[in-house]
């Protein structure tokens, strides 16, 4: 109903018209009066402010893009600005430092490759003593988080070893084969340098496994039949160049005073003895009777080049 309304339009005009007629009269009133309030309200605003804004993601678009606008426009061209950015950095860091490593952690997960290649470059660019001091840095930084963390990197190895045992082996295997020369010549150097450790862990290693060792020693001469030739004869040639003679009786005669014995282990000899020299031909010994025993055979291989008292330590007798 048009009648109605175009008073109604009037009366609104006309209010309007004699507000802003008082506002312009009252202008500095209004000034000092809003200022007032302001600062009277400053923490209700902010806080409202706040609430909005953190809720309004048109709003936060917009602050980043201002922000972005007016950094490129304004403050990258301005040294003051600049500087007093970064004092607000700084003391923002400072006051949040949790935060701060939030943000730099983000930074740098989502930058990564980014960074890498950075740092490769600015690495590459350095001088070669600086490059060398930072490479020497880097290794103490590792070599001083493995002091610190050795349990646990124990722990690890030892379970890696543990589920890898047959893929480690065939690596082992692989690279013993590729490098067998250089491995073996290395071993010999090291047992020239140090025998003693080895000699041990060999004489040990026989006296736990007899078998096994006279298998290994029957293996050897088949493999090598001029070198168990060479032996036997050096033994004749030592027996022919040895001062003294006995003869079947004085075998006899050792027969019955050992009581038919072995010395060492006193078996029963039978007929299955060998004549054994005290001090063996190899250390100088004779021929002569006073030099000779019977030992059954097992015993004769045991005593080997053993001089008299390493036998008699052997076999847990001071003397022979
Ligand atoms: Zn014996």
């Amino acid at each position: 109903m048009p009648s109605t309304k175009i008073p109604q339009d009037e009366k609104r005009a006309k209010r309007l018209q004699q507000q802003k007629a008082w506002r312009d009269a009252n202008k500095g009133r209004i000034a000092i009066a809003m200022k007032e309030w302001r600062t009277k309200n400053k923490i209700h605003i902010a806080k409202y402010t706040e609430a909005y804004r953190s809720d309004n993601a048109e709003y936060q678009n917009w602050k980043r893009e201002y922000g972005k606008r007016y950094y490129q426009t304004v403050i990258k061209n301005d040294k003051q600005q600049l500087a007093q950015r970064q004092r607000y950095r700084e003391a923002y860091d400072k006051a949040h430092p949790e935060q701060r490593k939030a943000i730099s952690d983000r930074y740098r997960q989502s930058n990564r490759k980014l960074l890498a290649e950075k740092a490769k470059t600015a690495y590459h660019a350095k001088p070669a003593d600086e490059r060398k001091a930072l490479r020497l840095a880097r290794g103490e930084y590792y070599r001083q988080w493995r002091e610190d963390h050795k349990d646990q990197l124990r722990d690890r190895n030892k379970q890696y070893r543990t589920e890898n045992a047959q893929d480690i082996a065939a690596v082992a295997r692989i690279h013993y084969l590729a490098n067998r020369e250089r491995l073996l010549e290395e071993q010999k150097a090291r047992y020239k340098r140090n025998p003693e450790p080895h000699k041990e862990r060999t004489a040990k290693w026989h006296k736990e496994n007899p078998e096994k060792r006279r298998e290994h020693a029957r293996k050897w001469d088949a493999k090598h039949p001029e070198a168990k030739r060479a032996r036997v004869a050096a033994r004749r040639a030592r027996f022919r160049n040895a001062e003294g003679t006995y003869t079947e009786n004085d075998i006899s005669r050792l027969f019955t005073e050992q009581h038919g014995c072995c010395t060492a282990c006193a078996k029963d000899l039978g007929k299955q003895f060998e004549v054994d020299h005290i001090l063996a031909l190899f250390l100088g010994g004779s021929n002569w009777p006073d030099n000779l025993q019977l030992l059954c055979r097992t015993c004769n291989r045991r005593k080997g080049h053993m001089t008299p008292e390493q036998w008699a330590a052997r076999i847990g007798k001071l003397f022979n």
